[in-house]
C-alpha cells in the first residue's frame, strides 16, 4: 500500500517527512528509551521540546513581543465558547463577521456568554462571497471583533486583514494558519485547531496579546482561563504532548521549506493550478465561489451534471486521490490544498479531472 494523494479537509495530510521522522523516533525519542508519548510533560526533555516548538512558531510567524503562544486542547469549537468567557465581562457585546459555517458556529457557541452581534454576514449569498465592507456595521464599543479568515466548508477566504478600528481582532485561523506570512501585530488573538496545517487533532495553538490576557472576563474555573494557561506555560494540566511534538516537527519542516514566504508562493501556485483547470473546463467543472473570495486552502467545485458525482468519486479514489467529496452544505467536490499537499498532488488531480472530462464530457 503506497500513500495516496490526500485532499482531506481535516484531519488532513501531514508532511510525509514529519510522519517518517515520528515513525523513526516512535520507540526511542531523543535517546530517552521511551516514546515521546510516554514521558512526563514536566521532565526536562519534554519541556525543552515544548519550548523549541514555541520558538519555531514565533520565528515562522514573526510573533512580536507582547504576545503569548499557548498550546491548548478542546478543538477550535471549545474556544468558540471560551473566548467570550475570557475576553468579555457579563453583559458585554462582541462583533462577529460571519462568512460561513464556522463563523455561524462561533456565534452560536458564544451566545450563552455574551451578546454575539452579527456585524456582517454573507448568508444571503449562501456564503459563497464575502460581505462588502460598506455593509459592515461595526460597534466601536465591542469587546472584540471575531472573524474566520478561511471558511473550510464554503471555500471563501479573506485576502487581506480587515480593519477592526480600535477593537481587538480575533481570528479563527484553523484552516489557513501558516499558509502564508501574516502580520500578527494586526491581531489581538489568533487561534487554530491543529488538524489542518499543524499536526494531529486534539491540539489548539493560540497567539494572544498580553493585554487581552489581563482582561478579567467573568468568574470561571481556572482551567478555562487563558491567563492561567499562559502563567503555567500551557501546562496547567497535562497537555497533548504527542500533538505538541508533531506540531514542533511540522514547524521544523516549514523552516526547512523556506518558511511562510515560500509556503505562500507554493500555495498560490497549487490553488491557481486547480482553479485554472476548473475555469478552463468549458463549464464541465464549476467553482461556486466568487472569484475574489476563492480560498487557496479549500477548493469546492461542482460537476456540470451531479449524476456524475458518484462516478467521479469512485474513479478518483481508485486513482489514489482521497477525500474529494464535498461537504453536504455545498455539495459536489472539495479539494483541500494545505501545506502538506504538494504541487505534484494537484497536478495528478488536474490530470485526472481532464481525463474524467474526456471520458464523460
Ligand atoms: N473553525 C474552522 C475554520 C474549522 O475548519 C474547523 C474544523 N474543520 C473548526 C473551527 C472546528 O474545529 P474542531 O472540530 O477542532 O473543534
Amino acid at each position: 500500500m503506497s500513500r495516496a494523494w490526500n485532499f482531506s479537509a481535516g484531519p488532513a495530510a501531514l508532511p510525509e517527512a514529519v510522519l517518517r521522522r515520528a515513525q523513526a523516533e516512535m520507540l526511542d525519542w531523543n535517546g530517552s528509551g521511551a516514546s515521546v508519548m510516554e514521558l512526563s510533560h514536566r521532565g526536562k526533555a519534554f519541556m525543552t521540546l515544548a519550548a523549541e516548538a514555541e520558538a519555531r512558531l514565533r520565528r515562522l510567524m514573526s510573533v512580536p513581543a507582547g504576545y503569548k503562544v499557548l498550546f491548548l486542547q478542546g478543538g477550535a469549537t471549545q474556544h468558540f465558547a471560551q473566548i467570550p468567557m475570557n475576553l468579555a465581562p457579563v453583559g458585554a457585546s462582541a462583533d462577529y463577521v460571519v462568512t460561513g459555517h464556522w463563523g455561524e458556529k462561533a456565534v452560536r457557541e458564544a451566545s450563552p456568554y455574551i451578546t454575539a452581534r452579527v456585524a456582517a454576514t454573507s448568508e444571503s449569498a449562501n456564503y459563497l462571497a464575502l460581505p462588502a465592507r460598506d455593509t459592515w456595521d461595526l460597534d466601536p464599543g465591542a469587546a472584540y471583533l471575531h472573524y474566520t479568515p478561511n471558511e473550510t466548508i464554503h471555500g471563501v477566504e479573506f485576502h487581506d486583514v480587515p480593519d477592526a478600528g480600535g477593537v481587538p481582532l480575533v481570528a479563527d485561523m484553523s484552516s489557513n494558519i501558516l499558509s502564508e506570512p501574516v502580520d500578527v501585530s494586526r491581531f489581538g488573538m489568533i487561534y487554530a485547531g491543529a488538524q489542518k496545517n499543524i499536526g494531529p487533532s486534539g491540539l489548539v495553538v493560540m497567539i494572544v496579546r498580553d493585554d487581552l490576557l489581563a482582561r478579567a472576563g467573568r468568574p470561571m474555573a481556572k482551567i478555562f482561563r487563558y491567563a492561567e494557561h499562559a502563567a503555567n506555560d500551557s501546562m496547567l494540566n497535562t497537555p497533548n504532548t504527542w500533538g505538541w511534538y508533531l506540531a514542533g516537527l511540522t514547524f521544523e519542516w516549514l523552516e526547512e521549506q523556506g518558511g511562510l514566504v515560500a509556503m505562500g508562493e507554493r500555495n498560490a501556485r497549487k490553488a491557481s493550478t486547480l482553479y485554472d483547470a476548473i475555469d478552463g473546463s468549458d463549464g464541465f467543472y464549476r467553482s461556486p465561489v466568487e472569484v475574489s473570495a476563492r480560498s487557496r486552502m479549500n477548493v469546492p467545485f461542482t460537476l456540470h451534471d451531479s449524476a456524475l458525482d458518484a462516478a467521479f468519486l469512485a474513479e478518483s479514489e481508485a486513482a489514489g486521490l482521497l477525500a474529494l467529496k464535498g461537504h453536504k452544505a455545498v455539495g459536489g467536490m472539495r479539494a483541500s490544498l494545505y501545506n502538506a499537499v504538494p504541487q505534484e498532488a494537484v497536478d495528478v488531480l488536474v490530470n485526472f479531472m481532464r481525463d474524467f472530462m474526456a471520458r464523460h464530457g
